[in-house]
């Protein structure tokens, strides 16, 4: 398994597999033929279909600004349903072509190639043999992962300080979101009104609502966020962990453990299953962002390996089957408030882990296991194509009130 470097990735949104994997697809290209005189870029699948909303368009010409892109929308027989056709010409010859794929998370894949050049570090398999491997050396989940990736802190505290700047930025904006659907900022709206008599547990999950909303309200504007473990998902993990820190006082030390944790469970999920909502919708994306933020909040609060396994698991298990139907493509509806209940979410899944975990039957790599397949099972409508769900029913009623 790869370093949990590679869940998260700082860049521009709105969708990590549209717009950061597209962006490094396109560099990678054209370091290779940075003497060509004329590029094509072709999309396919999702990245055809609501590549327009996510900006994929945009984030190629960030590199090759003159490039002919084409939207296929037709060709099916694809090897990931995020694939791109790069190609090169000098003085009318082709010199060069690579079909590229965005795996989700702002990673690619060049076929036919082992392009992917990031270390193998862990010699496990799944968290059941890391598990393992913790109990019989007598190790936290913390003291497994640093064991492992001894200069990942380090590089977890840029990841945290670039979280942190987006939800501050997020926080102070007002107005409406790019993109035509007139959809509102409401992170500042959250964090400011208090309920009249307002108890504690509703102070908690309006501010961390409002932490999820800044996050993935910044997101949408395509200004620069982490992918936790998609650019989609952006909200949930920190806005735990920025309550955990700013308003109940968690040293930052403890903090960034809790985001080494929770980047493990992204790892595990990312190499034995998927975490593209191209691939495996929505569960894919909240889902396997819910479960992170479940085993990194339960880690900081101490709790043993069975329990924080549980919490990753419920987290997961409670997803499953969740559709990628976003309204006219952008990340939007139902994304930014999908980001607010996913964190709500996990902090219910760590409470029920305190009480439950010796009883449960299914392990977290079970349920992973179980989110691919469902991924796989699921009618492509449903997996980040804008055809199915709220994206259809927004769509006939727009068509409705036209008519
Ligand atoms: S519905 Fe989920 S998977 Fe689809 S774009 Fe929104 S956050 Fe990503």
């Amino acid at each position: 398994m790869k370093s949990i470097r590679s869940v998260y990735k700082i860049g521009n949104g709105p969708s990590s597999s549209h717009t950061v994997g597209p962006y490094i697809a396109a560099l990678i290209f054209k370091k290779r033929y940075r003497n060509a005189d004329r590029y094509q870029v072709t999309l396919y699948g999702s990245l055809a279909l609501t590549g327009e909303g996510h900006g994929t368009e945009k984030a190629i010409r960030n590199v090759l600004e003159e490039a002919e892109i084409i939207a296929d929308r037709r060709k099916k027989d694809l090897p990931h349903p995020n694939t791109m056709l790069f190609r090169a010409w000098k003085d009318g010859q082709l010199i060069g072509e690579n079909r590229i794929m965005s795996i989700g998370g702002g990673s690619i894949r060049i076929e036919n190639e082992a392009s992917d050049d990031e270390l193998e570090v862990y010699p496990e398999k799944n968290l059941t043999e890391m598990l393992e491997t913790c109990r019989r050396e007598n190790l936290t989940l913390t003291q497994f992962i640093y064991s492992r990736e001894p200069g990942l802190r380090e590089y977890l505290y840029q990841v945290w300080y670039a979280m942190q700047e987006g939800i501050k930025r997020g926080l102070q904006k007002e107005g409406v979101l790019p993109g035509g659907l007139n959809v509102s900022r409401k992170a500042r709206t959250l964090y400011n009104r208090r309920c009249y008599n307002e108890s504690a547990d509703v102070t908690m999950n309006r501010l961390i609502a409002s932490y999820a909303y800044a996050l993935s309200e910044e997101n949408a504007s395509e200004s620069i966020v982490v992918t936790a473990p998609t650019c989609g998902s952006c909200g949930v993990i920190p806005s735990i962990l920025y309550y955990m820190q700013n308003d109940r006082g968690f040293p930052e030390n403890e903090i960034v453990d809790a985001l080494a944790v929770a980047g493990l469970i992204g790892n595990v999920i990312r190499t034995n299953a998927s975490i593209s909502g191209a691939e495996c919708g929505c569960q894919a994306e909240i889902g396997s962002a819910c479960s992170m933020a479940a085993a990194g909040l339960a880690s900081l609060y101490k709790l043993s390996l069975d329990e924080i396994e549980y919490a990753a698991e419920v987290a997961m298990e409670h997803n499953l089957g969740l559709t990628c139907d976003p309204v006219n493509g952008l990340v939007q509806i139902p994304c930014i408030e999908r980001n607010a209940v996913a964190a709500m979410r996990a902090i219910s899944s760590v409470n029920l882990s305190r009480f439950l975990y010796q009883t449960r039957k299914i392990s977290f790599d079970e349920v992973v296991a179980t989110m691919y397949q469902t991924g796989k099972d699921m009618n492509a409508k449903y997996r980040e194509t804008s055809h199915g769900g709220l994206a259809a029913m927004y769509r006939q009623k727009e068509q409705n009130v036209q008519e």
